[in-house]
């Protein structure tokens, strides 16, 4: 009886890690994946790389670790690059089962402050988080200087990113602000389809200027947009990242609550892409959770995805923005789109056909270029070790727009452009087209 009560506490403790066991046991330790780590090449240490983070895994699962702050410390230190997977021969998912320790450890520690805060009370809440945002922005513009190398235009706990991190200014008016909740073609183009935007924290509070152009060149090409109010974060940072799942259900049952009816749903960052299609692998506890974030899933569509694989545009379609005209372009796959997502081919059609650019293939264009949300905040300075890599592999092309759909990529290539004195200008896809 009293085994019974231990066994069935430990199945509570390693509930999530369980769901991922086959991939623990495939693992063949042949090593490989030390080759395309990219926090290993920086670090050098086992417990850096999959083999080794399954190790202590399974150790965890065969009692010999616990739930210690160096076991949580040592889970937080990988990107969820999936560079293992992709290229792990017996086709083991480690990352994976990274996040599932991620959300068990939560379990059994809990979050620390002030990142519970911001998971539990402030993200669930998108007015509240906006307002928080915009607010703290204000008030740290009076009370906080600049300082070089830092744009302290973010509340603390965003620019907390990364002692000295440049960090692109607060938008003058959040995107829902600018744009009606149903964004119709103009008179005399007819509607093909009707779509949801997901806008994600950062168009809605950061670019949303390029969220006005991704509206406005959607509806000229006869599409419907919807923008719904009561949409929230995808999640990323709370799920995957932080392992916090009670909050990450919180956020996507309310996403799929705002798209509901709407056949597609499109965002313009990678990441924001790959959480709403995360859902179903990571946080769905019951069969009618599971039925709903599947569809849910199947229905969310990286824009470059969009227009070339369901709006089918022609190429000359893509016309160049004026301030892109004459310029060399090289693209940098953010790893949600790449790895997660396999969609490499889209982004580079749609900037093959732009005329009158230049378009340039950089090195290892789909390694990871650090960011990685919460990972670049705890471990900025390897997160700039990895960036540097990429800044050198853009700057080998001679381009003078590096251009990706991630907004974390985007951050931090604007960063390491910055730091490294670099004048390569930061473009999201959708700003090369008119
Ligand atoms: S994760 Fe894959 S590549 Fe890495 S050691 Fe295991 S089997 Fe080899
Ligand atoms: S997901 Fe990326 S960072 Fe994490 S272990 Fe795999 S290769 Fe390393």
């Amino acid at each position: 009886m009293v085994q019974h009560s231990v066994l069935a506490k430990a199945e509570v403790e390693f509930e999530e890690i369980r769901k991922f066991e086959a991939d623990l046991e495939l693992c063949t330790r042949c090593g490989f994946c030390t080759f395309w780590c990219p926090v290993y090449r920086e670090e050098r240490v086992e417990s850096a790389v999959a083999r080794g983070k399954n190790m202590m895994i399974r150790s965890l699962l065969a009692g010999n670790l616990g739930y210690s702050q160096e076991f949580a410390d040592r889970l937080s230190k990988c990107t969820l690059c999936m560079a293992c997977a992709a290229n792990c021969p017996v086709s083991v998912h480690i990352p994976d089962v990274i996040v599932a320790a991620r959300a068990d450890t939560v379990k059994a520690r809990g979050i620390g402050f002030p990142y519970s805060i911001i998971y539990h009370w402030l993200l669930p809440h998108r007015r509240l988080f906006g307002n928080v945002v915009r607010l703290v922005s204000f008030l740290q513009g009076i009370f906080l200087p600049k300082s070089e190398g830092t744009i302290r235009h973010l509340p603390l706990f965003l620019s907390a990113l990364g002692r000295g991190r440049n960090i692109p200014q607060i938008a003058p008016k959040f995107l829902r602000q600018i744009l009606p909740v149903v964004n119709r073609p103009p008179t005399g183009v007819a509607t093909k389809l009707r779509v949801g935007y997901f806008t994600g924290c950062m168009t809605d509070f950061v670019f949303s200027e390029l969220g006005k152009h991704v509206v406005n060149f959607l509806t000229r090409n006869g599409v419907e947009v919807v923008v719904p109010k009561e949409q929230g974060c995808c999640g990323a940072a709370v799920f995957l990242g932080a392992g916090d799942f009670e909050t990450g259900r919180r956020l996507a049952d309310s996403n799929l609550k705002a798209f509901e009816g709407i056949d597609y749903v499109i965002t313009d960052c990678a990441t924001c892409t790959s959480s709403l299609k995360d859902y179903v692998r990571f946080l769905a506890d019951t069969p009618e959770r599971k039925e709903a974030y599947a569809k849910f899933g199947n229905k969310v569509k990286d824009i470059s995805e969009f227009l070339v694989d369901i709006l089918k545009l022609p190429a000359s379609i893509y016309q160049v923005a004026p301030e892109v005209r004459g310029k060399k372009i090289t693209w940098h796959d953010p790893c949600h789109l790449s790895r997660h997502l396999e969609i490499k081919d889209q982004p580079r059609q749609i900037i093959k056909s732009i005329p009158g650019v230049e378009y340039i293939e950089m090195p290892d264009a789909d390694s990871c270029c650090g960011m990685a949300g919460t990972f670049s905040i705890y471990y900025y300075e390897l997160s700039k070790k990895i960036a540097d890599k990429k800044i050198k592999a853009i700057f080998s092309t001679g381009a003078d727009i590096v251009v990706s759909s991630c907004h974390g990529c985007e951050l931090q290539l604007i960063d390491g452009m910055l730091r490294n004195k670099m004048p390569v200008k930061v473009m999201h896809l959708m700003e090369l087209l008119r």
